[in-house]
């Protein structure tokens, strides 16, 4: 059992009851949920850990397979050895594609090398991968919401780079040239801030009162769940603590959502060392979040550091239950099933991760 899926008890359940028993009226943590891993970081990591068990070490891994150094120093431990290119993969090796996703070139470049390849791409990706092969398809503009140079952004991009253009802050849209006005369709990354999305679509509209919408939103339930709770709790709080690391957009996003909800200050850590007790003098209520990528193991470090520093309690503020889980890659479904590896289908929820835990 590794302290990346379900080494820990029922946490929130865990934190609620000591919040009873404490009586302590001094200083007060908020803690969200939904919180931490989503279906789709959960597969992906799990990709992981059951090649690593199918084949052992070691099993390449194209770019960080979810946006988190702790995740990615505990893989790199047991044996997975993360690239930046397919090129650096021996060639005949076998490779796993991160969650974020990747463009056909990528694709096509493992094809050549012989690659083996198991995609971890979180379905929710794969999603809009589609929707820009389809409008593409029918010759549309298709502006893409979402930051320039994001791994997840490149690989949409890469499915019609003719059609597309990727525009990140509402100020960009501005900018936006297109051969028909009356058939410009937008589609998003999925990790973005919903209010300013919204703002950028808005001032699209503006510009293309035709504009489309994408049939679904592109940005997933795991980021608007995040982001409505820290929403809820942030007015509250002095402080926001988000768990996640600096390349992680949804973890990013959750700072500003705090910061423009109310929260007095906002700051985003990897780990509870980065924490600085500056940062929380004269407060009397913390919030924490953490974003989809990041294991609770870091959440809890964060409760076991402020509790002796003057905020003994957690109340568990839940507005929302997620079930959501999605089915391992067919191709590793299939040999962990060959080679007696079961539980693979269907892919079971992690018994206790952040949000299996009611
Ligand atoms: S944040 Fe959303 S799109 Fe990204 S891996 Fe998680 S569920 Fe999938």
């Amino acid at each position: 059992m590794s302290d990346l899926t379900d080494a820990f008890p029922a946490i929130d359940s865990t934190y609620s009851a000591s919040s009873k028993e404490s009586g302590n009226e001094t200083g007060h943590i908020y803690l969200a949920a939904p919180r931490g891993y989503c279906a789709g970081v959960d597969r992906a990591v799990d990709v992981v850990e059951k090649a690593l068990d199918l084949y052992g070490a070691p099993v390449y891994v194209r770019k960080e397979i979810v946006h988190n150094k702790y995740v990615v120093e505990s893989l790199t431990k047991r044996g997975a050895v993360f690239v930046q290119e397919t090129d650096e993969v021996p060639e005949g090796a076998r490779v796993v594609f991160s969650a974020h996703g990747v463009s056909p070139q990528v694709r096509d470049g493992a094809e050549g090398r012989r690659l083996a390849t198991i995609d971890a791409t979180c379905p929710l990706v794969t999603k809009v991968h589609r929707e820009a092969v389809r409008f593409a398809k029918e010759d549309y503009d298709i502006i893409l919401v979402g930051h320039q140079g994001h791994e997840e952004v490149e690989g949409t991009f890469g499915e019609a780079p003719s059609h597309i253009q990727v525009v990140g802050t509402p100020d960009e849209v501005a900018n936006v040239e297109v051969r028909d006005p009356d058939r410009v369709v937008w589609i998003s990354q999925t990790t973005l801030s919903v209010d300013e999305t919204r703002e950028t679509v808005d001032r699209l509209r503006q510009r293309f009162p035709n504009l489309i919408d994408p049939p679904s939103d592109d940005i997933c339930y795991a980021t608007q769940n995040r982001q409505v709770a820290v929403k809820t709790i942030a007015p509250k709080v002095d402080v926001m603590v988000v768990v996640g690391s600096a390349n992680s957009s949804n973890s990013v996003r959750l700072v500003e959502v705090a910061l423009e909800a109310g929260a007095g200050a906002a700051y985003r850590v990897d780990k509870a060392e980065e924490l600085q007790e500056a940062w929380f003098e004269g407060a009397k209520t913390v919030g924490l979040t953490s974003g989809a990528s990041v294991p609770e193991i870091l959440v809890r470090d964060v409760i076991e550091w402020l509790q002796p520093r003057g905020f003994p309690t957690v109340d568990v503020v839940r507005t929302e239950t997620e079930t959501i889980t999605f089915a391992l890659p067919r191709n590793l479904r299939t040999e962990l099933e060959a080679n007696g590896l079961v539980d693979a289908r269907p892919h079971a929820p992690r018994k206790a991760g952040p949000d299996h835990t009611s």
